[in-house]
């Protein structure tokens, strides 16, 4: 282009600015034709003889099948424990040394915080020494203390042994009451004690024995997540048929005698072994579970 020369403008006729509103209509109009269309516009009826389709419902298949959950307190898996401790322990009794009903409760009073072993080394000579409850009501527990301090919280275990003597000659004439809730009102007897009474001499099931071997063991087994004894009795009590409550505790404390120690349990010779995710095993073949432990 020469120098000099301006490039044509439009001219300023006003055409081109009718030509654009004119479109600016055309798609509005357009616009407002598709709108109806998606909301307002008539619905057509539907060709007659054609149904709708049905909804089918979904039907799982095998292959979507979402595999079930592990539930330690299966009804299976408990009765395999059981079968299992038949196995293991078929004829198991009550380790500690007795003669009557009398001589297990003390027994069993002095078993606190101590062996079975080392409470059958005192008794016999005790029950040498005081051969009746009556015997042992006439002392006071100062009198006892020296017999029975090789248990361990000899204070306290004379004080309790010599007031439930009292309180057998005073109040059940002489004999050890074979109901829960009396043998509860006696000094140093809680739950376990009178279980222990009740399942081994009386042969009453009226509750599951829960001492060191059970509350560590049941819990090893996910039987409970409980730590109080009390709850942990509720817990087995439930899970446990009742018709075996008592060989059950039997079992379980003579397991911990022999196998599942608190320190270092025997897992490699131990049947239980691939029913048992306890978090501490020394050896397994399953999964371990954090919160299955002693
Ligand atoms: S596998 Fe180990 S922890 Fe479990 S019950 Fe047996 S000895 Fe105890």
């Amino acid at each position: 282009m020469p120098r000099g020369q301006t490039p044509r403008q439009p001219a300023r006729t006003g055409r081109q600015d009718k030509v654009r509103v004119a479109r600016t209509l055309l798609s509005a109009k357009a616009a407002a034709k598709t709108a109806r269309v998606g909301t307002d516009a008539p619905v057509r009826p539907a060709p007659k003889g054609r149904k709708k389709a049905a909804i089918k419902p979904s039907v799982s298949t095998p292959s979507s099948a979402k595999p079930k959950s592990y539930n330690p307190l299966a009804p299976d898996r408990v009765a395999e424990i059981l079968t299992r401790l038949n196995q293991l322990y078929p004829d198991v009794t009550c380790a500690l040394t007795h003669k009557n009903a009398w001589e297990l409760l003390v027994a069993t009073i002095l078993s606190a915080q101590s062996t079975d072993v080392n409470v059958n080394r005192v008794t016999p000579e005790l029950f040498r020494k005081y051969p009746t409850v009556e015997a042992f009501a006439a002392l006071t527990p100062e009198q006892l203390e020296p017999d029975v301090r090789s248990t361990g919280f000899f204070r306290n275990k004379s004080k309790s042994v010599v007031g439930a003597a009292k309180k057998i000659v005073a109040d059940f004439g002489g004999q050890v009451p074979d109901e829960m809730e009396k043998l509860l009102t006696l000094p140093g007897v809680a739950r376990k004690t009178a279980n222990v009474v009740l399942g081994s001499w009386f042969k009453k099931a009226d509750g599951v024995v829960v001492d060191t071997h059970v509350h560590r063991i049941s819990r090893r087994l996910e039987l409970t997540k409980q730590h109080d004894p009390q709850k942990i009795e509720q817990d087995l009590m439930k899970v446990i048929p009742r018709d075996k409550w008592i060989l059950f505790s039997h079992q379980i404390i003579w397991h911990g005698r022999k196998l599942c120690y608190a320190r270092k349990p025997k897992c490699a010779d131990c049947s239980l072994e691939n029913l048992c995710h306890a978090a501490d095993k020394t050896w397994s073949t399953v999964e371990m579970h954090k919160d299955a432990k002693a």
